[in-house]
């Protein structure tokens, strides 16, 4: 399978498009076509454990990769999970969370960023690279931690997280700012997501950056989700929920379900639009967002315009405005244009918007339809829940849980199994969900820890309990313009 880039140029390998994360052109590598899983390869993986789902789904697009040393990685990264790495607990009749944070960093980034790793050193032994890579991320908060946790240590790579200095929540900073492994470097970001991302879109793109890397042999790769390695392991878990249904009796195989994605950089959402297109059946993506939304817009309207205001919120992973992955959608409704995407995400650049034509919109609208959430009807829907069934989550998942308790109220005779996406370990934004489940404010993380633990008796990971105790080892904070003086600094 070889892969393009949404704006153009030459073909290249799974290996060179994982290694290279972002194309040279700015854009973002796709699959030349998407793989299809049959009727009989599906009923094949429903007696598999995740992560020889994972590694199937992997080895239809990375077929340059051998299956045994897939499964293996896999296996790896999983057991690094406590338990199922993506179970489904039931809510009601026919409504399903699908907890994505059993892992490491107890945040759904995990279930890619464990994978990650292997899939960008067997890409540059496939390539015959000697060179260092250097992974440079920017995260809005749990992608850093995560990206950390998966690269620590790892023999001849770098890894530098930025994240926007006043852009991400007290335990998620934390998290970044104690992290350990010789290799790695931490730099907050003057400014919000959005600037810290697109300054470090820039340099990807620089050919003076890439030159001036190359003198300390050095390349750069990503771990966003612009990365096609980060964007294929999580089209497996949309596989496996669907495959959990069937086996648990919920559904028929060939049956039509939905899904409720809290969303972003449209990263998560996209890999369940991935195995939809490969032939899962999955009939509708509900996107979820914040204040910030830009995508509920756009979904409504064709237009995409980020001339608005920037709201912090209380789910802060979900605080953006250029939601990046959607170049990758867009790419596929212009019929695979690559010069009209260019052109689009240009007028983006510089005019802050783009629109998409009538015919394009009706074939998002096909599949996707968009909601968000604002600060009160997050919290009163993680409250009514709360109330109702005893189920905590956090408050990402609870914008999600907002529009799709707002599509059960439009589509009262709707019976599609929905299954909601639960992104974070509630733990993981305390003060927020303690307020939203018992009313209560504390000024701390940890007491907010113990009061929610005492609230709803849920276990408290001890990833995030043992944070209190651990040194911080990275505290500076530069501007945006300086990320690269940064970077030279550290592969020095
Ligand atoms: C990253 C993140 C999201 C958004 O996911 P995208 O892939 O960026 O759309 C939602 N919730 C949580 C908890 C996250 O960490």
């Amino acid at each position: 399978m070889k892969f393009v880039s949404t704006r153009g140029g030459e073909k290249v390998t799974g290996a060179l498009a994982i290694v290279k994360g972002l194309a040279e052109n700015g854009g973002l590598y796709v699959p030349e076509k998407f793989p299809q899983v049959s009727a009989e390869e599906l009923e094949g993986m429903l007696s598999m454990g995740y992560p020889e789902r994972v590694a199937t789904v992997l080895h239809k697009y990375l077929d340059e990769y051998d299956m045994a040393g897939l499964l293996s990685a896999c296996e790896n990264a999983y057991s690094k999970f406590e338990g199922d790495p993506a179970p489904l607990v039931r809510l009601d009749d026919g409504v399903y969370m699908l907890e994505l944070w059993h892992g490491p960093t107890c945040a759904f980034k995990d279930m890619a960023l464990t994978v990650l790793p292997y899939l960008l050193r067997k890409g540059s032994d496939i390539l015959g690279m000697k060179e260092q890579i250097l992974i440079l991320v920017a995260t809005s908060g749990d992608t850093g931690k995560a990206a950390l946790e998966g690269f620590k240590d790892a023999a001849g790579v770098k890894i530098m997280v930025f994240y926007p200095s006043d852009g991400v929540s007290k335990m998620q900073k934390l998290q970044m700012c104690t992290q350990e492994g010789d290799n790695v470097n931490v730099v907050a970001v003057r400014g919000n997501f959005d600037d810290c991302q697109t300054a470090v879109k820039e340099i990807f793109a620089s050919a003076e950056c890439a030159a001036e890397l190359k003198k300390y042999n050095t390349v750069l790769s990503s771990a966003n989700s612009i990365s096609f390695g980060r964007l294929a392991p999580q089209i497996a878990y949309y596989f496996s929920a669907y495959l959990d249904l069937v086996s648990g009796g919920q559904i028929e195989m060939g049956q039509e379900i939905d899904f409720t994605v809290p969303t972003g950089n449209f990263g998560n959402i996209l890999a369940g639009y991935y195995a939809k297109r490969m032939g899962l059946p999955v009939r509708r993506l509900h996107c979820a967002s914040n204040l910030n939304n830009v995508l509920t817009d756009f979904l409504n309207t064709g237009v995409y315009d980020i001339h608005r205001e920037f709201y912090k919120t209380t789910s802060p992973s979900m605080d953006i405005l250029i939601s990046s992955n959607l170049e990758r959608l867009i790419f596929e409704v212009s019929g695979r244009n690559a010069s009209l995407t260019a052109e689009r995400m240009k007028s983006l650049k510089t005019d802050l918007k783009y629109e998409i034509t009538p015919a394009e919109l009706a074939e998002i609208q096909k599949t996707f339809d968009g909601g968000f959430a604002s600060e009160e009807t997050s919290v009163e829907a993680m409250y009514e829940v709360f109330e109702d069934v005893g189920y905590t989550m956090d408050t990402h998942t609870g914008c999600a849980m907002k529009v799709a308790l707002d599509w059960f109220e439009k589509n009262k005779k709707d019976e599609t199994n929905m299954v909601i996406v639960s992104t974070a370990n509630p733990y993981k934004f305390p003060q927020d969900v303690l307020y939203a489940v018992t009313g209560n404010d504390v000024k701390d993380s940890f007491k907010g820890i113990k009061r929610l633990h005492a609230a709803t008796a849920m276990a408290v990971p001890k990833c995030l309990s043992e944070l209190r105790d651990k040194p911080v080892r990275f505290s500076k904070t530069v501007d945006h313009k300086k990320l690269f003086e940064e970077i030279i600094e550290f592969v020095k």
